[in-house]
């Protein structure tokens, strides 16, 4: 008989996206040993709106993946806002502890740069594995994992005192571990196309729309918001999502939407001609404010998406993955320090205890505002009296992209900060 081979490493990491692929990186920085199990072959597409936010810049600035635009990205200096019959440009904040600018790129580039970035510091990456589910010990903790490997799906076990579930919304890994998603927390469905575009791939704004109109239903208001964003390329991410808050939830014909929308945009941006679609209309969940709760258990730490950790203010989840990957690593290399036992585990739990001191207020403040902009007359009063003031504007864009200093930032930082201090953790 021919025993499968089972393969070891000091650390599994469970999916090759943004935060696996970043957590496989700060941890081999550490010296670990790490196996990236990814069930796609690179470069493969992934379904986002491609945009980066400074939060994000400064984690691949973290990783020492550099941003020049000649190494394919984008610049953006800020956000371009739309509603209310304004058309507002708010560029990134100056502060200390972000850079000013953003970055868009396709993920079908984006994931395989960071997945060969991980490779390059010493992780083993896995491409053709898809993980089936937890290996467990007698006592039931996690201490590897099971794939099916390649075209043939054959069968392998793959080994570690420690696991990262980084597998993304379908949080394959977690839901085998019983981990429901909690109903309490916000989540968005979110759908995008890439269009030729001219006259707009180049744009240096990322490009948010607050109010959807359709041509076909006599200028009716749709549900949802939107964003257009150039890639430089010749192509543009053009996508539109809708929160569980919002009265469409789980009856909306997104595909219908979006090409409505884009019916109503100028002739010359050509997003309302099928001759310039570049790919078919896909789209994807937004897990977000902690909607998978605990972040570690049993041996298995959940980063990014697999733990709901979108932004419930902006949908922006690739920061946040990349982040909770860098505090897993950190938190992972200082457990495997210790002796497997209680020592061990009090590291471990300080990993859900960081994230909720983090981004627990902050989530919970991203929720209520989720369910107020449920609601389209508070939205409307919200578009029409916010959006012409720009003091107020920029105080809305610090909150919304979470940018701001925390030690010796200006008033509106104090304000944002002290706000997510004291709003219960999510
Ligand atoms: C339409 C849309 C637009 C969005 N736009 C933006 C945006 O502009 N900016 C932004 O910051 N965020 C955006 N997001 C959110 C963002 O895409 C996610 O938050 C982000 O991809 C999360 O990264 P992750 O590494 O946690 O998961 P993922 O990127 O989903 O990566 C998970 C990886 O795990 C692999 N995997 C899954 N299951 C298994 C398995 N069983 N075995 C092995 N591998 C597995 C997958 O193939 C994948 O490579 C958008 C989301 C949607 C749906």
């Amino acid at each position: 008989m021919v025993v499968a081979e089972t393969r070891e490493a000091d650390v599994v990491v469970v999916g090759a996206g943004p935060g696996g692929s970043s957590a496989a990186y700060h941890l081999t920085r550490h010296g670990l040993t790490v196996l990236l199990l990814e069930k796609t072959e690179f470069p493969r597409e992934k379904v986002c709106g491609d945009g980066l936010t400074p939060r994000a810049v400064r984690q691949l600035v973290r990783m020492g993946i550099g941003t020049d635009p000649a190494d394919g990205w984008l610049h953006n200096k800020g956000l371009r806002i739309l509603g209310g019959g304004v058309r507002m440009e708010l560029d990134w904040p100056d502060l200390a502890s972000f850079p000013d600018y953003g970055l868009t790129r396709t993920r079908l580039d984006f994931d395989q740069l960071l997945a060969l970035h991980a490779k390059g510091a010493g992780a083993e990456l896995l491409t053709g594995h898809n993980v089936t589910g937890p290996v467990l010990d007698d006592a039931g903790r996690v201490v590897g994992v099971t794939a099916a490997v390649g075209p043939g799906k054959e069968p392998r076990t793959f080994r570690a005192p420690l696991v990262l579930a980084a597998d993304g919304v379908s949080a394959r890994l977690a839901l085998a571990l019983g981990m429901a998603k909690r109903e309490d927390r916000p989540i968005g469905v979110a759908v995008r196309r890439y269009y030729r575009s001219p006259t707009r791939h180049d744009d240096d704004y990322l490009e948010s729309w607050l109010e959807l109109r359709s041509k076909e239903a006599g200028d009716k208001l749709l549900p949802g918001y939107g964003w257009i964003f150039g890639l430089g390329d010749g192509r543009v991410n053009v996508g539109l999502g809708v929160l569980n808050s919002s009265a469409a939830w789980g009856r909306t014909n997104f595909r219908a939407m979006l090409t409505d929308w884009l019916a109503t945009t100028p002739p010359d941006w050509g997003m309302n001609d099928e001759a310039n679609a570049a790919g078919p209309i896909l789209g994807a969940a937004l897990p977000m404010g902690f909607n998978r709760v605990p972040h570690y258990t049993r041996g298995v730490l959940l980063v990014g998406d697999s733990g709901g950790m979108v932004n419930p203010f902006n949908g922006e989840g690739i920061a946040y993955a990349m982040e909770s990957a860098e505090l897993a690593a950190e938190t992972v290399v200082q457990a495997l320090a210790r002796p497997a036992g209680p020592a061990r585990e009090r590291v471990l739990q300080g990993y859900p205890a960081e994230l909720k001191a983090r981004y627990g207020g902050y989530y919970r403040l991203g929720h209520w505002f989720v369910k107020l902009i449920g609601n389209p007359q508070l939205m409307r009063i919200g578009t029409r009296h916010a959006l012409p003031h720009p003091v107020l504007m920029r105080f809305v864009l610090k909150l919304m992209a979470n940018l701001t200093d925390p030690r010796g930032g200006d008033a509106m930082d104090r304000i944002i900060n002290g706000l997510s201090r004291l709003a219960p953790a999510a």
